[in-house]
This record gives structure tokens, C-alpha cells and sequence, in this order.
């Protein structure tokens, strides 16, 4: 676990300037990194993709701090830990505690505060509050990163939540196949495998994560039914455009990762520098449908207190009479007569 300076430079170069940034940004944000995730920094670029999402900058610095909400997460939390936004559906904060501290992480106001941690007495109250609403089908588990949890504390979590019967399928929220992939032992694997459906959603944000390493944690749940999906966060100048994008889902479906959402940043404090305007994003799902495998391309999402909103090019150019003007993805238009004008 890298959590110091002097650790931190066994990885990266950092001139005096950028020490002071660290000491300086960690005033506001925690960070730290496992020695993995560290160990993928190119030392010489200052604009490493891998970097820029774990080593504090002082632009994080400016602007105005507070305790930065933009999903009003706290006022839909009908009972602490738990998030709801949907009606067959839940978030339960487990812990904010992460192995890695993304910098453009949308929960920073919690980041590392044990004080959100649920303990056992705050799980059994989560766990009343799903018992007692049977229209709660999906569970999601979620944090910070679960996986931060040892083994026998998931498992026990898990089969109180299986013993539900109207909870159909669980969820883990992970980033640990990215940046802590020795987590997910085999022995992990094969505790998680008792409680089908499950399903895992992690967060890879550019080609670099894909390693030998990642592969192998993947696969480790994949072999064992557990179905896993991605959720990237677009980032300007880590990920922000259709070539880079385009490398990372066609790797992620190489080792049977499903590309799932593609989140606009969101603007909070210390995270404006990698928000991206719409229009870009709406640009990088164009270049991607199309030019490659359809279940490879993510639904690009906003993220709001109302809940996710898509966000799609708009494949309808126009109607004339009858007509609807449909754009192909190389351009071409298709007219296609509408059957219920037919009549
Ligand atoms: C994202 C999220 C979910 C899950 O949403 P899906 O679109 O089903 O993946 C559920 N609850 C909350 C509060 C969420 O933020
Ligand atoms: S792993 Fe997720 S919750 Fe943890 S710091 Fe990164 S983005 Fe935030």
C-alpha cells in the first residue's frame, strides 16, 4: 500500500513542484494506491493515464470545497448506507474505503471517512429495511470498494442478503479487478460463486488496466458464471477519444468483460479538470457504434438525483410525410416508411 511521499516516488517523478501538490491536495482528498496499480505509471509521462487518476494534482485544489453531493445520494438515503433512487432497485454503501484513491471519484466527499463505514448493527438495520419492502429485487453492493471487506465478512453479508426471497440478484460495485486484481484469490472467487445471480461491475478507464494480472482476476469470476461488466468514467485526457475508447472495449470483450456505462464526469470540486463536455462523449459513442461490435459499445450515461439519464446520438435526422430519415453509422441515409402511418 502506498500512502507516503516516499513511497509514492519509488513509482512516479515528481519534481519539488508536484511533491508540494500531493502534501498540498491531501489536505482536501485522501489518496493512496496499492503498489500494483502504482507500478503501471510510465515514471517519465507527466501525462500517464494511469497518473492522472491516482497522483494528486494542485488544480484539485482550486475552486470552492464543500461537502460536494451531486447526486443528492444523502437525501435519498431512506436509512444510512442504503441509496434509493429506483423502485426495484438499491445502492448499500458498505464502506468508503478504496484501495485507490481515483482522483475523479464522484463519492470524494467520503472518501476514506471510516465514519460511513456501515458496521454490523448499521448492516442489520439495512438488512430489516430490505426485508420489510418486497418490491426490492436487486441489491447492489457498493462503496468505496466492497472488496475492502475480508472474505468471511462478504460471504456472511451475501448469504443474509440471499436468504431474502425477493431479493432476485446481488451486485458488487468493485474496482479491485483494476487496481488490486490479487484480491480476487481464488478462494474469493469461490466464496462469491455460492450466491448466483451475482454479478460484478468494475471500472476500467483505459487499455493500460487491461494487464496479464486483470485478466486473471476477470477470469476468475467469469469461469466461475459470475457475469462482469464495466463501468468507465470519461475522462479528458485519459480516455477522451474514439481511439482510445475503442481499444479499451474491444480488449474488455477479449477477456469477456462487458462494456456496460460510459459515465460523463461529473463537476465537483477538485474534479473539473477531467469533465468533458456532452458533445464530445456524444462524438465517442458515435465513432464507436458501428465500427465495432455492437455489444462492445457502452450506453453513455449521465448520472442525476433523478437517477441515469442516457445520453445518445441522435440517429433520426428528420420525418417527410410518411418518411423517417434514419443516419447510418458510416453516413448514409435510410428512409424508412412508418407503419403506422400507413393507415
Ligand atoms: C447506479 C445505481 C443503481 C443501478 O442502476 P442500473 O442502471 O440498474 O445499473 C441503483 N441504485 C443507485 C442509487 C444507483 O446509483
Ligand atoms: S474505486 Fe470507485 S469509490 Fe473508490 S475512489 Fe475510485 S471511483 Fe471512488
Amino acid at each position: 500500500m502506498i500512502d507516503s511521499l516516499d513511497k509514492l516516488k519509488q513509482f512516479v517523478d515528481l519534481s519539488p513542484d508536484e511533491e508540494r501538490a500531493v502534501e498540498a491536495a491531501s489536505v482536501y482528498f485522501p489518496w493512496r494506491s496499492t503498489d500494483y496499480y502504482a507500478s503501471l505509471i510510465d515514471k517519465e509521462d507527466r501525462n500517464c493515464p494511469i497518473r492522472l487518476q491516482v497522483v494528486p494534482t494542485l488544480v484539485e485544489t482550486e475552486g470552492a470545497f464543500g461537502t460536494d453531493d451531486p447526486l443528492d445520494e444523502d437525501l435519498s438515503s431512506p436509512v444510512p448506507g442504503v441509496i434509493r433512487v429506483y423502485p426495484d432497485r438499491i445502492a448499500v454503501v458498505l464502506t468508503s474505503r478504496c484501495p485507490v484513491y481515483c482522483r475523479h471519484c464522484l463519492r470524494k466527499r467520503n472518501a476514506g471517512d471510516v465514519a460511513h463505514d456501515l458496521d454490523e448493527a448499521g448492516f442489520e438495520r439495512v438488512l430489516s429495511y430490505i426485508k420489510n419492502d418486497p418490491s426490492i429485487r436487486d441489491v447492489l453492493l457498493t462503496g468505496g470498494d466492497p472488496l475492502m471487506l475480508s472474505d468471511a465478512r462478504l460471504e456472511s453479508i451475501l448469504s443474509s442478503l440471499r436468504a431474502i426471497e425477493h431479493v432476485e440478484i446481488l451486485r458488487i460495485g468493485t474496482r479491485a479487478l483494476c487496481t488490486w486484481p490479487e484480491r480476487i484469490t481464488d478462494d474469493c472467487a469461490e466464496m462469491l460463486s455460492a450466491f448466483h445471480p451475482l454479478w460484478v461491475n468494475t471500472q476500467f478507464n483505459h487499455p493500460k488496466e487491461l494487464t496479464d494480472e486483470a485478466a486473471t482476476a476477470v477470469d476468475r469470476l467469469v469461469s466461475r458464471g459470475i457475469p462482469v461488466s464495466n463501468q468507465s468514467v470519461l475522462l479528458k485526457g485519459i480516455n477522451d477519444s474514439v481511439e482510445i475508447m475503442t481499444e479499451l472495449v474491444r480488449k474488455l470483450v477479449k477477456i469477456r468483460v462487458r462494456p456496460y456505462y460510459l459515465y460523463q464526469a461529473q463537476t465537483l470540486s477538485g474534479t473539473g479538470h477531467f469533465v468533458t463536455t456532452i458533445e464530445e462523449g456524444l462524438a465517442i459513442i458515435k465513432g464507436l457504434r458501428g465500427f465495432t461490435t455492437g455489444f462492445a459499445v457502452p450506453q453513455y450515461i449521465l448520472d442525476t438525483p433523478y437517477g441515469k439519464i442516457p445520453l445518445n446520438p441522435e440517429y433520426i435526422k428528420g420525418r417527410s410525410g410518411d418518411y423517417v430519415e434514419l443516419e447510418s453509422f458510416n453516413g448514409k441515409i435510410w428512409r424508412e416508411k412508418n407503419p403506422y402511418d400507413q393507415k
